[in-house]
């Protein structure tokens, strides 16, 4: 028991060392608590979740894949001072994958918040089984900012 609150001790100071900005990176999304900084709308979904970090450490949280490219499309914080991109993985446990590593299916049949049908998996073998379940297309991370782009015109 002793030995166990130690180990949580230790964790804790990590994760506070962390979070006090060691280094910039993604922080655990509020669900149903804070809103999502490009259409204000409550964050919901932990299968959309998604996350800007600025060099300087500040995160921007938003409810879907299609916000946090919308907001880079509007340029609201530039690619310099851009740290990271996160997306979750529509799979559970929803972790947060890299943006730009992450392959991404737009698909009709799966209903993301903003209405693009856009979700995040951790690989294209990955991506490809939901598409094979759901229909729709596989994008990288370029070709998904291409397709918010081309919906916005
Ligand atoms: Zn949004």
């Amino acid at each position: 028991m002793r030995k166990r609150g130690k180990t949580s001790i230790t964790l804790l100071l990590v994760t506070i060392a962390v979070i006090a900005g060691c280094s910039p990176g993604p922080e655990p999304i509020e669900y149903g608590a804070v809103k999502c900084d490009h259409c204000k709308m409550l964050i919901m979904d932990r299968k959309f979740g998604s996350e800007l970090v600025t060099v300087k450490g500040k995160v921007y949280k938003f409810d879907a894949v299609e916000c946090l490219a919308e907001f880079m499309l509007d340029s609201s914080v530039t690619a310099a001072n851009t740290h990271s991109l996160w997306v979750s993985d529509f799979e559970p446990p929803h972790e947060f994958l890299i943006a730009e590593k992450a392959f991404y299916l737009q698909s009709e049949r799966i209903k993301s918040p903003m209405g693009l049908g856009l979700s995040a998996y951790s690989s294209a073998e990955r991506a490809d089984e939901f598409r094979r379940k759901y229909g729709g297309k596989v994008l990288s991370f370029e070709q998904m900012l291409d397709y918010v782009r081309a919906s916005r015109e």
